[in-house]
């Protein structure tokens, strides 16, 4: 049963946005599972069961993005989860793989954003993901911590402009957590463990940890909280950012 909340998680197919939409459905939300990849966004839809919907977006196309806004009508939770990096020095990226990160990762949120702050009913919410490194800058990482860290002023802005409308924005920056997204790290020797290292708790971080945060900046529990972007990471932000180009190199030569 739902409470009347209707949410949208956007990114929603996979890993942490998986995790939010399956954790709001859990609180009672009424969730579209949206997604690039529509058949996952089904599955997952279907997996959640009624009265919860899937959705196909691409976060990078305007049109896409306004045409899920007007089927899903006025809400109340927008969760804008999509995102994926790049490694390579700046003096090697190719400026269009430069441009795919910031697509996805900063026009993206901003095209979600500007159809969330039409669609969005008083009370509201929207929360987006970020990262660690939109503030912890990473070796290898330009184009992703450069989104990150716009995407975390573009909460901060959106926070300012609606909140006299009621509607919160908050994003949650998240440090390393086991997703789909970085299944690979783990074929890298090491690199787990130096992220854990750059812990203070000495650990990854789980979907599940980063939804919990969703489902509180999502509801009405944190109604006085806008414009906040919360270091969710186990203390990863207190310390130095491993250097991944660093170990990726060292397979490279090896191999
Ligand atoms: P994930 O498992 O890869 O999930 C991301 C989802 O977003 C995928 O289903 C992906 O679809 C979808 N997506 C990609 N491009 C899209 C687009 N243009 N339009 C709509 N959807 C799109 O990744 P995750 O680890 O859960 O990451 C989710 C968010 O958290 C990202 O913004 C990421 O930067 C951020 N984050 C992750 C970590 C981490 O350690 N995992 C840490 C900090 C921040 P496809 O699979 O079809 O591409």
């Amino acid at each position: 049963m739902s409470n009347g909340r209707v949410a949208v998680v956007i990114g929603g197919a996979s890993g942490i946005g998986w995790a939010s939409a399956n954790a709001l459905a859990a609180d009672d939300c009424r969730v579209v599972v949206a997604d690039l990849n529509g058949d996952g966004a089904r599955d997952r839809a279907a997996e959640l069961g009624e009265p919860h919907t899937a959705a196909q977006v691409d976060v990078t196309d305007e049109a896409s993005v306004r045409q899920l806004f007007e089927d899903i009508g006025p809400l109340d939770v927008v969760v804008s989860c999509a995102g994926f990096g790049s490694l390579g020095l700046i003096t090697d990226l190719a400026v269009d793989e430069f441009r795919g990160v910031v697509d996805v990762c900063l026009t993206g949120a901003f095209i979600v954003a500007k159809y969330a702050g039409q669609k969005l009913r008083e009370g509201g919410s929207l929360v987006s993901i970020s990262s660690l490194n939109g503030r912890q800058p990473a070796v290898g990482m330009s184009a992703y911590c450069a989104a990150k860290a716009g995407l975390s002023m573009l909460t901060e802005v959106a926070a300012l402009e609606w909140g006299p409308r009621g509607i919160r924005v908050n994003a949650v920056a998240p440090g390393f957590v086991e997703t789909p997204l970085t299944a690979g790290s783990s074929l890298i020797p090491g690199l787990v463990e130096d992220y854990a290292e750059n812990t203070a708790i000495g650990r990854a971080g789980k979907p599940e940890e980063i939804a919990d945060a969703v489902v509180f900046l999502a509801s009405p529990k944190s109604a006085w909280l806008t414009g906040e972007v919360l270091d969710l990471n186990g203390g990863a932000h207190l310390k130095k950012y491993p250097d991944v180009l660093g170990h990726v190199m060292k397979l490279a030569e090896a191999r």
